[in-house]
């Protein structure tokens, strides 16, 4: 950690010494999404400088990873890299620690968006997927007088969760067995995008979620992402498997079965949060034909931006 004010970004990255080129990968198949086989490359390099390609699928609009590394890659890559290389990128500490200021900052934003649709529904139990430290459930627990469970694969960040009393368990959510459990209120807080199978998990948090309970769940918006720095290749990172629009996270939640009762734009202007219920599922359901051809005509006009006229 003593390089990470030194040197250059690209330096910093490669003292880290990960070799992203030889973890175990998989090409995508499938739409994640929609179950589209016919996809449209889109970039060969992450904001890291990783060769790591995303692709896009040409029915629905979703972009991801691809190929994508294995479940067990990520899982090594969660426990020894992923905070290393988030500080060598932004050339600052960033850890299980350093995280929770931010953290706190966070659940009280969140917290006021769910508020009104928790007060009064008699809700006891909590589950975080992807709940990290633990500070963001502690903090809507205490508020809303919840039961907190965290889910997360990093043993560093769980052990953080522990100190706080909260349940938690160590582990990718898909892996996880919850058995019967219920619980009134789910969320997913800036971790839909790091998921293996998004559809999966969503199908999952269906089930888990207790008849009238509430969902609460954030995406990058990759759009937001993109036009920030005017790259595609600067909106992709290996951490993200999946790079969400509000035309896709809307489409997998009505897939999933969740009608949408309140959005909000974040004050960083980069996150887009959803507060859900559950609904019947309706696994049809497509963005619209017109707005994923005009995210391929964006996604070009950007990575083509034209140079000033010589
Ligand atoms: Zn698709």
């Amino acid at each position: 950690m003593a390089v990470l004010d030194s040197g250059t970004r690209a330096e910093r990255i490669a003292a880290l010494g990960f070799d992203y080129a030889a973890q175990s990968k998989s090409r995508v198949e499938r739409c994640n999404l929609c179950d589209e086989s016919v996809f449209v490359g889109l970039t060969h390099r992450d904001r890291y400088g990783y060769a790591a390609a995303a692709s896009g699928c040409s029915r629905c609009g979703l972009v991801f990873l691809d190929p994508v590394m294995s479940r067990d890659a990520y899982a090594t890559f969660y426990m020894r890299t992923y905070r290393p290389l988030v500080s060598a990128f932004h050339g600052r500490l960033i850890d299980a620690r350093t995280i929770q200021q931010e953290q706190r900052e966070y659940a009280v934003e969140r917290g006021d968006l769910l508020a009104p649709y928790i007060a009064g529904r008699g809700y006891r139990t909590l589950l975080d997927i992807g709940g990290s430290t633990g500070v963001v459930a502690d903090a809507f627990a205490r508020r809303f007088d919840l039961r907190a469970t965290v889910v997360d694969p990093a043993p560093l960040e769980t052990v953080q969760a522990q100190a706080l009393g909260l349940e938690t368990i160590e582990g990718l959510v898909e892996d996880v067995d919850l058995g019967a459990r219920r619980f009134d209120t789910i969320v997913l807080c800036q971790t839909v995008d790091h998921l293996l199978d998004a559809a999966g998990t969503l199908n999952r948090v269906h089930q888990l979620l207790t008849p009238g309970g509430l969902l609460f769940v954030d995406i990058v918006d990759f759009r937001a992402a993109y036009l920030r720095n005017w790259s595609i290749e600067d909106a992709v990172k290996i951490d993200h498997p999946y790079y969400l629009t509000e035309m896709t996270i809307v489409a997998y939640l009505a897939r999933a079965g969740f009608e949408i009762v309140r959005s909000d734009y974040a004050a960083d202007h980069l996150h887009v949060s959803y507060v859900a219920r559950p609904s019947p599922p309706q696994p049809d359901y497509l963005p619209p034909p017109t707005a994923v051809e005009s995210l391929w005509r964006e996604v070009r006009f950007v990575q083509n931006a034209p140079a000033a006229r010589p």
